[in-house]
């Protein structure tokens, strides 16, 4: 009974799940993988590959369109993905979920509609120095089109965004606050219960970009108090292509239509059409069924496992190592303390981030390097780049330890 009791009192390392990511399992220019770049592309399990197969396979119809059987199947297999979506990020009406290409296609489309719906001449949009350019660039163009202004809150030399600052750009004006939950460059998760609360206090709507946040943490835009919550089904062990829009249904109902065409109309006269109901009316044109499908196949994976297991296990992960980078000779973590997902960039010293990165790439070891989209972020810093590593419950302590190992020879040869 003792060894009974210790063996579900013992934690399952998640590590031990690799096994279902071929990717993960085979060898790359004849070295075994290790693969720190999940925030550009998680890799993918088994059984969201299978269900991506079977999809195309057993499933391969329009959606909405057809009556016979095939259609009618792909029709309920898409359908139950926004249910699934729903319980991932606990939300409470499944038409409040719109199917995209990803988060980038989201906040396009929300800074489209949002713009013609709520934001006049003189109105401002608030953004975070910490965005990703998906964040920033659709509402710079809304906002020149709109005759409105973009207010930035700054961050301080750590790349941490304050309430305080943030409050201080906040005015009646404000009609938009859009913000990542966690940065993709730091890791930082953002306070996005009190930007919503603030949000509320000058009557601005709340944009939150999740596209780092949603594969590490539960998620629960209930909780968060938001009015949007956007991601892209690649960053969550789900195939390209497809992302999701969560919108609060008495603020859709209201947003006229970005894309337009089949799928998305009622009736269409020669000059005029009437719109379907959320969320059709913001799914134009044919879907990526089978990767809406296999999203749902990715929620299933994840919430098996469990999103509070993951996290407990990411962060372990994530203080183990910042431990071993912090031994590395001339390196430098970026950001500062605080909660965050498992995302950690440095500077070698004297080092190109590209160059830290290629000699890396010769060990068979993935990461990034350069500005990651948020060239905004990067003034603040006052770096010109990072190279960034980004962990999942795949990942070991003893690839981060090979990661340093061959941190400090790169250190030794190029300096
Ligand atoms: N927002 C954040 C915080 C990101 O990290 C990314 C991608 O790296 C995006 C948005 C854009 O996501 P996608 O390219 O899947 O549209």
């Amino acid at each position: 009974h003792a060894i009974v009791r210790a063996m579900i009192a013992a934690p399952v390392a998640l590590h031990a799940r690799r096994a279902d990511f071929p990717a993960l399992c085979r060898p790359v220019n004849g070295l075994p993988l290790i693969y720190l770049d999940h925030a550009a592309t998680s890799q993918k399990p088994q059984v969201v590959l299978d269900a991506l197969m079977t999809a195309y396979v057993e499933r391969c119809a329009n959606v909405h369109r057809g009556v016979y059987a095939l259609s009618e199947a792909a029709t309920r297999d898409f359908e139950a993905v926004r249910h699934k979506v729903c319980s991932l990020i606990d939300a409470p009406d499944p038409r409040g979920v719109v199917f995209t290409k990803g988060t980038t296609e989201s906040l396009n489309l929300l800074a489209h509609s949002l713009g013609q719906r709520f934001v006049q001449p003189g109105d401002e949009v608030l953004v975070t120095q910490l965005e990703h350019h998906s964040n920033v660039v659709p509402w710079q163009v809304m906002a020149k089109q709109r005759g409105a202004t973009l207010v930035v809150a700054p961050v301080d030399a750590q790349g941490t965004l304050s309430l305080d600052a943030l409050s201080r750009k906040l005015s009646p004006k404000t009609k938009i606050i859009a913000c990542t939950h966690a940065s993709n460059v730091t890791g930082a998760l953002m306070d996005v219960r009190s930007i919503c609360q603030l949000g509320r206090q000058v009557g601005a709507l709340t944009v939150i970009d999740g596209a780092q946040a949603i594969p590490h943490l539960p998620v629960s835009v209930q909780e968060l108090g938001c009015d949007f919550y956007c991601f892209s089904a690649h960053k969550l062990l789900g195939p390209f292509g497809v992302g999701v829009l969560w919108g609060r249904t008495a603020i859709l109902d209201t947003m006229p239509p970005w894309q337009t065409g089949g799928a998305m109309v009622l009736s269409v006269r020669e000059t005029e059409s009437d719109y379907q109901p959320i969320p059709q009316r913001f799914e134009a044109g044919t879907q990526a069924v089978a990767e809406v499908i296999a999203l749902g196949a990715a929620i299933d994976y994840l919430q098996g496992i469990g999103l509070p297991e993951i996290a407990k296990q990411e962060d372990a992960l994530l203080q183990q190592a910042k431990q071993c980078l912090r031994k590395v000779p001339g390196l430098r973590l970026l950001g500062s303390e605080g909660p965050s997902v498992p995302v950690i960039s440095f500077v070698l010293d004297g080092v190109h981030p590209h160059d830290v990165a290629t000699a890396l790439s010769a060990e068979g070891i993935a990461v990034r390097a350069g500005l990651h989209c948020a060239e905004p972020l990067f003034s603040a810093l006052g770096v010109r780049g990072s190279v960034r590593i980004s962990l999942s419950f795949v990942n070991t302590i003893e690839e981060i330890e090979r990661l340093c190992t061959s941190l400090v020879q790169i250190g030794v040869l190029f300096r």
